[in-house]
């Protein structure tokens, strides 16, 4: 079975190039997959047992023609600018090829849209996807060895059709954990101060919340490397496993074949764990067992599709949750935005309006501690070397968190308002997100502008 899938695969590929009438260097590559393919005789069939059909096609076909190189040439420049994603996007006739980095675009090249076949065929190929099939969207997974790293990175690969034709992402994933600490990743003092005090519970729910590409599973796995893997049962279900902890049981959910986060948790909570991090509460049932697997003894991580910490209170409710389980078992939500730091080789520094400035001193007064000195900082247009001319470096996290006090307790019991629950977590001294954006401008690690764009007026 699997190697007739290889078989069709290569069969597919090959049918593709002789359409095309290929230059004789992936004349020659194709001879030698064909033979590479050609060897495995069905009594090699225990030989490939646990190896994934990437593993096979990755080294040959990264050595292939033109495209092979330009394909190359793309994940390079990707990771050593330190992208998230790689985009794909035919149009009716150009092939555009884009890069994200710090969540925002960047144009690697255009291309005639006759590149188009024999590039998707190749990223297929390289994720063990149906070359034939154009209609229906596919999903693999490939592993791209980066040269100028020496590092594993892992693809996700999705392809959709559109009326121009297939639309690629490539989500890039490293696998060596390029972790950082939760101060690394914008999480102020005062804040440490509240996560570090619940990581030391035994029990509890850690809640995560923020859009998508919100860094939500940067602070997750930041949080979890917090704990040391010798003393502790450490497990994980995610959809996808993003970086690997060593001594860390990483499991990769795949509900494709019906083992969802549910399950999976069900299954864990039998192997004693006691630190357990589920990828993302989707629905009632995980949201029901992992509430309860938090009030029984172990300290659970996930996050949720919230606006706000507040609003995962009444997410939580949503989700058919009892009030009083949820006071019982939150113990901390995260809600978390990301924005773009400027470049400190380049910003530039200026004092801010008067009345800007007392807006700002109204919110944060408290943290400033020479307020007539208060400069502020933006992109130096065109930026400099160090920052690529972009005027802005890496990015950090805005973040407001919530812990549950008596009185938050109180309130959720009483099915309060937002406006109510939001006055009295200020009031047990939460920092709201819009005021933890502030003190980064203050500090001057963004721009006010920044502020405004992720988080809004
Ligand atoms: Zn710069």
């Amino acid at each position: 079975m699997f190697l007739d899938f290889i078989w069709y695969t290569a069969c597919s590929f090959i049918r593709i190039f002789q359409n095309m009438t290929p230059s004789p260097t992936i004349q020659n590559t194709l001879a030698k997959i064909t033979n590479a393919f050609h060897g495995m005789g069905k009594k090699n069939d225990i030989l490939m047992q646990g190896v994934s059909p990437a593993d096979i096609s990755a080294p040959i076909q990264m050595k292939m023609g033109n495209v092979a190189m330009e394909l190359d040439n793309i994940f390079s420049k990707a990771l050593s600018l330190g992208a998230s994603d790689i985009h794909i996007e035919p149009d009716e006739d150009t092939l555009l090829l884009r890069i994200r980095v710090d969540g925002r675009f960047m144009e690697y090249g255009r291309f005639p849209n006759s590149e188009k076949a024999p590039l998707i065929a190749k990223i297929k190929i390289l994720s063990s996807l149906k070359i034939d099939e154009q209609r229906l969207p596919q999903d693999g997974k490939a592993t791209y060895h980066d040269a100028a790293s020496g590092k594993n990175v892992d693809l996700r690969v999705s392809i959709i059709p559109t009326i121009y034709g297939e639309k690629v992402v490539i989500r890039l994933l490293r696998k060596e954990s390029e972790l950082m600490d939760l101060r690394s990743i914008g999480v102020l003092p005062m804040n440490m101060v509240k996560i570090k005090k619940h990581l030391e519970n035994q029990f509890g729910l850690v809640l995560i919340v923020g859009p998508t590409g919100s860094g939500k599973s940067t602070t997750l796995y930041s949080m979890l490397s917090r704990f040391d893997p010798e003393e502790k049962n450490i497990s994980t279900l995610e959809d996808p496993v993003e970086y690997r902890i060593k001594g860390v049981n990483h499991t990769q959910i795949n509900p494709q074949i019906g083992f969802n986060f549910a399950d999976g948790l069900r299954s864990l909570l039998r192997q004693d764990p006691d630190v357990i991090m589920v990828g993302e509460i989707r629905d009632s049932e995980t949201a029901r067992l992992a509430v309860e697997a938090s009030i029984t003894g172990h300290l659970v991580f996930s996050t949720i599709h919230a606006n706000s910490t507040v609003n995962t209170l009444q997410r939580l409710t949503n989700l058919g949750i009892d009030p009083l389980l949820i006071t019982s078992s939150l113990r901390l939500i995260v809600s978390q935005r990301l924005a773009r730091k400027l470049c400190p080789h380049c910003k530039v520094a200026y004092k801010p309006d008067e009345s800007i400035k007392k807006k700002v001193l109204s919110r944060i007064g408290k943290y400033v501690s020479d307020p007539d000195e208060l400069m502020f900082y933006h992109a130096l247009e065109g930026g400099c070397e160090k920052c690529g001319h972009k005027g802005h470096k890496g990015r950090t996290g805005f973040f407001e968190i919530l812990e549950m006090t008596e009185g938050i307790e109180k309130l959720v019991l009483s099915h309060a308002s937002k406006t109510q629950l939001e006055i009295q977590a200020v009031g047990d001294g939460m920092i709201t997100i819009k005021d933890d954006a502030l003190i980064k401008v203050v500090l001057g690690e963004v721009s006010l502008e920044e502020v405004l764009q992720v988080l809004g007026g």
